[in-house]
């Protein structure tokens, strides 16, 4: 069943009840995000399944977004669509994430309900560039040359010389 998803969330409630929820949220509510983002609209998607792997509460699903960062090298925009796969276990402590399998990241849960919008943010914040720069970025191109200037041939000075000396 797939519902829309409330802004606090019990993660260990709606893993016992084996929950989906798939929706969209508005990137402005990424607030730890605003300072690298050139655009603050637009929309973050998700689809999250929370379930049991064994003792522990899992959240699964995947999380896009089409954000718009700035190039740390020319401050012009890039286009940096995020698509991240969410894998994340629920733990009490930093002890309980040692024992996790390889494949959950540990989300903190000390029984205060969390923020949906804190879960997506964490997951795109994992998935950007620390240091966001174009591929080729204009700013390492060499100057472009301007056009082309005709230099007359001009006649050796050496052959000149040359000739003087004969
Ligand atoms: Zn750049």
């Amino acid at each position: 069943m797939v519902e829309h998803l409330p802004e606090l969330i019990d993660p260990l409630a709606l893993a016992e009840k084996n929950r989906q929820f798939k929706g969209s949220m508005p990137v402005s509510k990424m607030t730890r995000m605003q300072d690298i983002l050139l655009r603050r609209e637009g929309e973050v998607r998700f689809e999250l399944r929370f379930g049991k792997d064994g003792k522990f509460a899992v959240i699964t699903g995947r999380v896009e977004a089409d954000l718009e960062l700035q190039c740390q090298c020319c401050l012009g925009p890039i286009a940096c669509p995020v698509s991240s796969r969410v894998s994340l276990a629920v733990v009490g402590s930093v002890d309980e994430a040692d024992l996790l399998p390889g494949c959950y990241e540990p989300l903190l849960f000390d029984k205060a309900n969390i923020p949906l919008a804190d879960i997506i943010q964490e997951e795109l914040l994992l998935a950007l560039p620390t240091i966001p720069q174009h591929g080729r970025c204009e700013a390492y191109k060499p100057k472009e040359k301007g056009p082309k200037l005709e230099i007359p041939e001009r006649p050796n000075p050496f052959a000149v010389l040359a000739k003087l000396k004969k």
